[in-house]
């Protein structure tokens, strides 16, 4: 008896600390696959093609495009940004659940194609703790902060369409939360794909 995995969109301004979140929690739960996506932006040092992303040029993404290989995609900040359909179906199948880290474009479009995706959004704090965290992280320009900050206004508008909110102050709770909203969603009541 198997039943078909979740799919759980993961999303939040940058800054929030989502990636964090989420690399914990899949060390902590080997049921969960993260999705690789697919982007047209160049690799940072240490990142490997097929394991952080697969990196392909503008125009082996646009011929994927066409082709209709992606359950969604975006632009962001420039480059596309994608998922692959085919692998995420295939883990789903397999009875494993998949979680997705996009930004809130891309999760809308999931949101529409796939109205039984789990929807997680985390937010930070308050919006002034977030400009703290940005500048905190000394790598960027005052005008780049500024233009993450608008972003993630915009983004922060799309919360309220999202099945849960995890508001991350202390990180701790905010893997514990994740870690619960996984193991609830687990015990849903749905129809048993027997195989
Ligand atoms: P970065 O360039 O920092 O790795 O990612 C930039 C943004 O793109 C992040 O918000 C990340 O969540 C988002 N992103 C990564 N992969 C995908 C994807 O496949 N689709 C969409 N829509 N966004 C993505």
């Amino acid at each position: 008896m198997r039943k078909r995995g979740n799919l759980y969109v993961f999303t939040g301004p940058s800054g929030t600390g989502k990636g964090t979140i989420l690399s914990e929690v899949l060390g902590k739960d080997k049921n969960l696959y993260l999705s690789v996506s697919a982007t047209t932006r160049t690799p940072r040092e240490g990142e490997r093609d097929g394991v952080h992303y697969y990196f392909l040029t503008q125009e082996r993404f646009e011929e994927r495009i066409a082709a209709g290989a992606f359950l969604e995609y975006a632009q962001y900040v420039g480059n596309y940004y994608g998922t692959l359909e085919g692998p995420v179906n295939d883990q789903l199948e397999a009875g494993n659940d998949v979680v997705l880290e996009i930004e809130v474009q891309g999760a809308m479009q999931i949101h529409e194609k796939r109205p039984d995706a789990v929807m997680i959004f985390v937010a930070p704090p308050s919006m002034e703790e977030l400009e703290r965290r940005l500048k905190g992280r000394g790598t960027e320009s005052e005008d780049k902060i500024r233009h993450r900050m608008e972003t993630a206004e915009k983004e922060m508008t799309y919360a309220d369409r999202f099945d849960y909110i995890i508001v991350n102050d202390d990180l701790a709770c905010a893997i514990d939360d994740l870690m619960a909203i996984l193991r609830a969603e687990r015990c849903r009541n749905k129809p048993l794909n027997f195989k």
